[in-house]
């Protein structure tokens, strides 16, 4: 079995459908999304009503519980409050009630564990950056794998038997027998590894296989309804950036 596992979309139409032409090419795939749908970019209802129609498991993000009200957003950097607060005045009473609805984590016992942010503490929206952050993680969940989204960096951590963690970052990753992984799949909205482009991950459970494909997509027009929507002009340059 194939999924194609996306998150941090981020009310980027453009981005999205360039997923989509990978959705296409593998129609068995399995479409996981794991969180934040909405919020910076400037098409948040067109982002959920895609992924509501593509995706068999969807997980809430701290910005789709922000548009909602369900976060605190004093802790938001300014540019994050401003999208929040633009994205909620935008929702129908329908999408709110979407992503009111949406999980914190999902676990397939054996096979995997997802979740927007880490899975020892969802709710509180820590992020996996360092070696040491994916180790205190490790014993929060007992599957081999946890993918998890939130720092829009793509990376996979791994943990090997004798407790000894690595992480690594390139096109194809082998999944060791034996190891067990946090593989955070990067965003397709708005990556901030210096690559603009879309990051999604494909996982094989056969092949055993972490692919991640980077995808181009109309930059301009996404960058142009974000100034048009009025929202900070920053949101707009960070996307070429990949900041
Ligand atoms: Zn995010």
């Amino acid at each position: 079995m194939r999924y194609i596992i996306i998150s941090d979309i981020h009310g980027n139409i453009e981005a999205l459908k360039s997923v989509l032409t990978i959705a296409d090419e593998h129609p068995d795939a399995h479409i996981v999304s794991l969180g934040d749908i909405v919020g910076y970019g400037a098409d948040p209802g067109a982002c959920l009503s895609i992924v509501q129609g593509i995706a068999r498991i969807s997980l809430a993000g701290n910005h789709d519980h922000a548009a909602v009200g369900l976060t605190d957003i004093r802790y938001f950097n300014t540019y994050a409050r401003e999208a929040v607060l633009w994205t909620s005045g935008q929702l129908t009473e329908n999408e709110r009630g979407y992503l009111r609805g949406l999980p914190l984590f999902k676990r397939a016992e054996g096979a995997y564990f997802l979740v927007h942010s880490s899975p020892d503490s969802p709710e509180e929206w820590r992020y996996i950056i360092t070696l040491s952050d994916a180790q205190e993680s490790f014993p929060a969940f007992e599957e081999p794998l946890c993918f998890v989204g939130h720092s829009h960096s793509p990376m996979v951590f791994g943990i090997a038997p004798n407790g000894r963690c690595h992480r690594e970052y390139r096109e194809t990753i082998s999944l060791k027998e034996g190891y067990r992984y946090i593989v955070n799949v990067g965003s397709v909205g708005q990556p901030r590894d210096g690559d603009w482009r879309a990051c999604i991950v494909v996982y094989d459970d056969q092949a055993k296989t972490i692919e991640y494909k980077r995808l181009e997509y109309d930059l301009p027009s996404a960058q142009k309804k974000i100034i048009d929507a009025g929202l900070p002009s920053f949101l707009a340059r960070r996307l070429q950036q990949g900041v």
